[in-house]
This record gives structure tokens, C-alpha cells and sequence, in this order.
């Protein structure tokens, strides 16, 4: 047989780059929702080449194989598009990474990549492991990164002690993220990137984005944004000019709870100042090929296919559980036994107005029901119970439907004492620069009606008046026999 040549599969795979090229300005002349049902999976792909199936199939396979020794060569130089092997990237993770990608660039007017990775923890060490490398201009500096200090605990325990402690890379923290200046002061000729969570989880921390992304810009340094508490349906900080977005998918986007995942979702040719032009060009794209194929933390076919299934939805789902978050948070800063109410839905919240400039319900506007751009500020929220640590303790054991967990985003209500779980490693001292008390219990509400979760609160605070409204029957309530068999 005749060799096809190298030359061969690459003309071929130029074809199938002008296709999916086409393919994706289709998708990007469409509405969030329509981008977030579809992604990048086509009829046309459907039909020719997955024997029509309607939802995308799942590539479970380790690897890819090859025609001849050419296709093999050509894949293997990068010269055409190509999955060969799963630890990489795999077709199923392709359409996670597709849909991702458009939804975090939407009406951004920017082209995207993104990829996924196998948990919110690696997305973010991904994101940031390749702006800590030492400068061969500057031998022996001590890298620093400058990061707002409210940030979800895995993420403090990942830059204060396998960044700072163990490389002895400095974090240099901004205590009030609203301010600026505070910003500014802690940038030098070491620093390598700028990275905040908004809103931050738990204590829904939010600063100006336009004003950071501006400082990025006159230092050269990436802006990195953690946006998993927002979604893309709520907030899309590309659009404002953020470089590059974390996501923990296993939140909100994945919100049945079957998997872990995370995302890298950045713009293309970014501005920075390092010496890195493949990493500037297409940076998701970067990590995918050369750091994450070496290191090896992105996501399973099977993880990736569970994200993906979830997200078709996020749109109505955020507004859904906004809309019903807003509702507890009213209903709980009236409260007798309530302290304080932190959501930023709530006027009351200090960065409420703030809040309100950025972020709003994606294409509201072109919804029948509003037809106005309306914001949403999502499902997290937290209260601090009057009393202390015994009191919140007591309110929390008595939820009856709220789940005690560690986890958010979740379709089902769940709450957590983030200073005895998510919190509790980095000790007294920093939770008290994040405003973590242990009064403070965070609560993430789900897609029940509202009306069943806030009669759980209600029924869980009236423990403080020694009269316990429960509405669960006795004989399965916990601790009785009938549950007591699935104990362990
Ligand atoms: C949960 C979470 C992470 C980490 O994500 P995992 O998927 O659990 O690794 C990062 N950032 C925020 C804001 C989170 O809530």
C-alpha cells in the first residue's frame, strides 16, 4: 500500500478546522441558553459520524488510534488536531471544554479556550503554576502574587502553604479588595499575577473588576478570576476584561453532584509582560498541550460528560435559586435570632450596589418574563447566629431537609460551619482577616421552594427558645430505630 504522506492528514485535518470553525461562529451568534443545551456537539456530527445519537457520546476510551504511521506522526508533532491519548484531552472532555469556553466568552465578543480539569483545586494550580517561574533577569528574587485573602479555604491552604510555606513564593494579601489602592501598593517588579474570587465564598467578598483588570493591564500582570460562586450565568469577567477564570465545575454547573471538576477558561493573545509567546497566544490551549500533559490533573471522560449534562440548564437554574436565596435572605434578616445577613442580593449588603453593576441574569433582556436586564446574585449566602459557637451549633444539628455538608451549588440545600470544615485549617487569625466568625453558618439553597427551606430555618432557630418546631415524624427522625440500620 502506498503511503498517504504526513502532507495528507494535514490537508484533511485543515478541512476539519474550517468546518469546526464555522461550526463555532454558528454557536456564537447564539443565545446563552441555546449555546449552553447544544455546545459544540452539531447535528451534522450527530448524524455523520455518531450514528445520530442525540446527546454526545461518551468516549470512555484511553486513547486514540491512528490509520498509518503518518496520521500517527502528524498527531503526535501537533500538526493536526488530534485526542490520541485521554490523560491529554479525549473527545468527551472536548465537548465540556467547548461549551465551557462559549459560555464564559459570551458577548464578550473574544475568542476563548478553555480546559478542564479534574477538580476546582487543579484548575486553579493550573492556572497559576506558570506565572511562578523565577526570572533568569532577576536570580534569587522572591516571587510574589497578589491575592484578595477572601478566598475559599482549599484555595488558602494552596497559596499559603504549597505556595508561600513550601516554594516560598510571597502572597501578598489585599485584606480590603474594594480598595484599590491596597491593590496597587502590594505590586513590584517580582509580583507575577492578580487573582480574586467574586463573590467570594463564603463571605461574598466583590471588588471592582474594571479597576483591578486596569492595574493588570498597566503592570502587564494576568488578572485571574475565580467566578465559581457567579457562573457564567451571572457573571463573565473575560467580558471585563479579566484574562483568565476559574472554575470549580463540580459547584453550581455541575449541580446534581456526580462529579468533581474544574475549568481554565481564558482569552486569547493575552498582554502580559513575560517572555512566553505560545502561553500569550492561547493559554488554556498552552497548559492543555504542554504543562497539564506533563503533570497530568485534567478530568476523566466520565466526569466530563456528568459536568456537561448539568449545564445545559444553568441559566433558568441561576435564576431559580437567586430568585429563592433572595427570598431566605429576607426572610432571615428579620429574624430575632439572626445577627446578620450576608448576601449581596440584600441591599443592606455594603457591596450591594457594587454587586448590582456586575452581576445580572444573562440575556434577561430577551426573556419573555423580564425583558429588562435584571440582576441575580446567586445561591450562596450566609448568617451568623446571635449567641456564639454553642448557638449556631444547636441551629445547625436541628435542620431537618438543609443538608450538613461541605459543599455548594448543589440542587439540594446544604449548609456548613465553614470555621469547623471548609475554614478550619487556616486558623483563628485568618479567618478573622476573612470575617469567617463561628457564629457564621453558610448556606447554599437549592431548587426546593423556598417556602419548605425557610420553614427548616425557622423551625431549626426556634431550638434558641427551647421549643423545637419539627416537622419531620418522630419515628424517623435521627437516631430513631428505623435509621439507625443504615448507620456505620
Ligand atoms: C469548591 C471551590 C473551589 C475548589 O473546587 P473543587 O472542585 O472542590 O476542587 C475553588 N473555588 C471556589 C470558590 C470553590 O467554591
Amino acid at each position: 500500500m502506498d503511503s498517504k504522506g504526513v502532507n495528507h492528514y494535514i490537508e484533511a485535518a485543515k478541512r476539519a478546522i474550517a468546518w469546526q470553525k464555522l461550526q463555532l461562529e454558528q454557536m456564537r451568534a447564539c443565545r446563552f441558553d441555546t449555546i449552553a443545551v447544544h455546545g459544540i456537539y452539531s447535528m451534522q456530527e450527530a448524524l455523520d459520524f455518531n450514528q445520530g445519537s442525540v446527546i454526545e457520546p461518551i468516549y470512555m476510551s484511553s486513547s486514540q488510534a491512528y490509520h498509518d504511521s503518518d496520521e500517527m506522526e502528524a498527531a503526535l508533532g501537533y500538526q493536526i488536531p488530534t485526542w490520541c491519548y485521554s490523560r491529554i484531552a479525549n473527545p468527551s472532555m472536548y465537548y465540556l471544554e467547548g461549551v465551557l469556553s462559549l459560555l464564559e466568552g459570551y458577548g464578550s465578543g473574544e475568542e476563548t479556550s478553555c480546559i478542564a480539569t479534574s477538580s476546582g483545586m487543579s484548575a486553579i494550580a493550573s492556572a497559576v503554576d506558570p506565572f511562578l517561574l523565577s526570572d533568569p533577569k532577576r536570580p534569587g528574587a522572591k516571587m510574589n502574587f497578589v491575592a484578595t485573602c477572601q478566598l475559599y479555604g482549599g484555595t488558602f491552604q494552596q497559596f499559603a502553604v504549597r505556595k508561600e510555606k513550601e516554594k516560598n513564593i510571597e502572597w501578598r494579601r489585599v485584606v480590603h479588595s474594594n480598595e484599590i489602592n491596597e491593590w496597587e501598593s502590594r505590586i513590584d517588579e517580582n509580583t507575577r499575577f492578580l487573582y480574586g474570587e467574586m463573590p467570594s465564598n463564603p463571605s461574598q467578598g466583590f471588588f471592582d473588576l474594571e479597576k483591578v483588570v486596569q492595574l493588570g493591564r498597566k503592570y502587564g500582570l494576568p488578572v485571574i478570576i475565580d467566578s465559581t460562586v457567579a457562573t457564567p450565568a451571572l457573571l463573565r469577567p473575560l467580558q471585563y476584561g479579566a484574562d483568565i477564570v476559574v472554575q470549580s465545575v463540580t459547584k453550581s454547573l455541575a449541580t446534581s453532584g456526580f462529579a468533581i471538576a474544574g475549568a481554565v477558561i481564558s482569552r486569547k493573545n493575552l498582554k502580559l509582560n513575560i517572555d512566553n509567546d505560545e502561553l500569550k497566544a492561547d493559554f488554556a490551549g498552552y497548559l492543555k498541550l504542554l504543562p497539564n500533559r506533563d503533570n497530568g490533573p485534567n478530568i476523566s471522560p466520565m466526569n466530563a460528560v456528568l459536568a456537561l449534562n448539568d449545564i445545559r440548564t444553568i441559566r433558568s437554574r441561576m435564576d431559580l435559586v437567586s430568585r429563592s436565596t433572595l427570598k431566605v435572605a429576607e426572610f432571615l434578616s428579620t429574624h430575632k435570632h439572626i445577627e446578620q445577613v450576608d448576601y449581596l442580593g440584600i441591599p443592606q449588603h455594603p457591596l450591594h450596589d457594587l454587586a448590582k453593576q456586575y452581576m445580572f441574569l444573562v440575556d434577561s433582556e430577551f426573556d419573555q418574563q423580564y425583558g429588562e436586564k435584571v440582576n441575580r446574585f446567586g445561591h450562596l449566602m450566609s448568617f451568623r447566629v446571635k449567641g456564639g459557637r454553642n448557638e449556631t451549633r444547636m441551629v445547625f444539628d436541628a435542620f431537618e431537609r438543609i443538608y450538613r455538608a461541605t459543599d455548594l451549588g448543589r440542587i439540594k440545600s446544604i449548609a456548613t460551619i465553614p470555621a469547623i470544615s471548609t475554614h478550619s485549617q487556616q486558623g483563628e487569625e485568618a479567618r478573622k482577616i476573612a470575617d469567617i466568625p463561628d457564629n457564621l453558618i453558610r448556606l447554599c439553597v437549592g431548587g426546593e421552594h423556598p417556602d419548605d427551606i425557610i420553614r427548616d430555618l425557622d423551625q431549626a432557630l426556634s431550638t434558641l427558645d427551647g421549643v423545637k418546631k419539627s416537622y419531620s415524624s418522630p419515628e424517623f427522625s435521627a437516631g430513631g430505630a428505623s435509621s439507625s440500620r443504615l448507620q456505620f
